[in-house]
């Protein structure tokens, strides 16, 4: 497989340390708020890629954290800390909070077909590994106290910058959002690795340290979960685009600067969902949720397919017509999977399942090109290859891409089968969608005068825990 690494910012052939076997790390959502479709493109995307690389053969370790102490409203270390802010909105402890937007974290998950990580752990349970690297860090001279807090000195380094489309400008992170800059730090681009004295009063989960009672800084934390699960060579690390600076350089220094020799081979970046009014993010408090996606009526899989349409390197403009069109898209395709269903647990044919796979391997060998491998699945479908083949390798597909595409084609021919209708015409198919559009947009006085409009037509229209199903009258 072909991955672009953003670490050398090439497309490289990917060689795991130990062959056959992949350690994979994935930074994981910061609980104070539900999860965004923006943080859960970066989720599927990672899924794919996991699922893809067990599908070519690798026996994956997949590591992520749960960020719950640490996280300031500005990545430069200042600011709030984003789990007190959360706590305080809702009137809870951050524990509360943590536990709620945990779980509704692998909700979202489960409903998108995103599989849990081999390992999950949580911040708070690893202050005593974060203690241990950062006092192996002072004592090897790469970190200073000032002010009460403890700072990596990234002026230890003979190279800091390492997705290097950095500047000195971009080091002004460090005191955007309108917060103060930290004058402890000896230089700009320094970061707290242990808070004590700053933001002390408001700060709920505090720990013993060498250094006085508090708390770790975000970045220590990926190090040392990484450390911990996956030893001291990571083959992949993961994230949105985002996260690159300061997140992961800083990840970078420190494990490094611990370990004395080169971390992480690949790393693999998401680019960011937008809207028209720009990236989507949970400190704005304006987001969509899958929740929301489907009070609207949609199937969170549609969404899952609406990534996949499209670059994992690309930004990705949302728009509820996009969506749309994505779940127009969908729609199609699942019925043209109820088409092969016939070929479940048939003979497939060896040969031309080689010859159609290929056409599903190479688009995501080739830097996982999802709308590639959404493609191959339908050259799969056009192909004269027979049912129990065609079966086959939508399946096999779909162990990767995880769009749900049997499941939903089974529902699919049931329903059919129930309303005793293989076809409904185009007429009422048009009401339909219609009433569908004007159910989302909760417009009920014109849903009703559709199905009004359908009645005369001849069909009912039935609202079933499956969705609208309409039959003949
Ligand atoms: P957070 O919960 O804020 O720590 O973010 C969780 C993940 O979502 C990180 O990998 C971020 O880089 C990623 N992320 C944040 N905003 C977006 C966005 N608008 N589109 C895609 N990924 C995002
Ligand atoms: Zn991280």
């Amino acid at each position: 497989m072909y991955i672009y690494n953003s670490a050398t910012r090439k497309k490289e052939l990917f060689t795991p340390n130990t062959e056959g076997r992949v350690s994979m790390y994935t930074c994981g959502p910061t609980v104070y708020h539900y999860a965004h479709i923006g943080n859960l493109r970066t989720y599927i995307m990672e899924d794919v890629l996991e699922k893809y690389l067990r599908f070519a053969g690798y026996d994956v370790k997949r590591v992520m954290n749960i960020t719950d102490v640490g996280h300031l409203t500005s990545d430069g270390d200042t600011g709030d800390d984003k789990m007190v802010k959360g706590a305080k909105r809702e009137h809870k402890t951050v524990m509360e909070i943590a536990k709620f937007y945990t779980d509704a974290f692998f909700s979202d998950c489960e409903k998108l077909n995103i599989k849990t990580p081999d390992v999950v752990e949580p911040a708070t349970h690893c202050i005593e590994e974060f203690i241990k690297v950062i006092t192996s860090l002072i004592e090897k001279g790469y970190a200073y106290e000032a002010g009460g807090n403890i700072y990596f000195d990234t002026s230890k380094l003979e190279k800091y910058y390492i997705f290097n489309d950095f500047s000195e400008e971009d080091l002004a992170v460090g005191v955007r959002d309108g917060v103060e800059a930290d004058d402890n730090k000896r230089n700009k681009a320094d970061f707290v690795l242990w808070f004590t004295k700053s933001k002390f009063e408001d700060q709920e989960l505090k720990w013993d340290s060498p250094w006085g009672i508090g708390y770790p800084g975000w970045h220590i934390e990926c190090s040392c979960i990484s450390m911990k699960h996956l030893g001291e060579h990571l083959d992949l690390h993961c994230g949105g685009i985002d996260n690159q600076f300061p997140h992961h350089t800083n990840e970078i220094a420190q494990s490094e600067a611990y370990l004395g020799h080169p971390w992480c081979r690949y790393w693999f970046h998401v680019h960011h969902l937008n809207t028209d009014s720009g990236k989507m993010s949970k400190s704005s408090g304006e987001f969509l949720t899958v929740s929301l996606l489907q009070e609207k009526g949609y199937d969170p899989l549609v969404y899952r397919f609406f990534c996949l349409q499209s670059h994992y390197r690309k930004n990705l403009m949302f728009s509820w017509e996009n969506l749309d069109n994505a779940a127009d898209a969908y729609k199609k395709l699942i019925e043209r999977v109820v088409k092969v269903l016939d070929g479940k647990g048939g003979k497939a044919d060896d040969t031309k399942y080689s010859e159609l796979i290929k056409g599903f391997t190479d688009a995501l060998d080739g830097d996982m090109n999802t709308a590639q491998a959404v493609t191959s699945l339908y050259d799969i479908l056009k192909s004269d290859a027979d049912s129990a083949t065609k079966y086959k390798l939508i399946d096999d597909a779909d162990s990767v891409l995880s769009l749900g595409l049997i499941k939903a084609a089974e529902k699919l021919a049931a329903e059919k089968e129930s309303s005793g209708n293989e076809e409904l015409p185009a007429e009422v198919a048009e009401l339909l969608e219609q009433r569908k559009a004007a159910r989302r947009e909760k417009n009920f006085a014109l849903a009703d005068e559709l199905r009004g409009k359908i009645t005369a037509l001849g069909y009912i229209v039935e609202e079933t825990r499956q969705g609208t199903v309409v039959r003949k009258a």
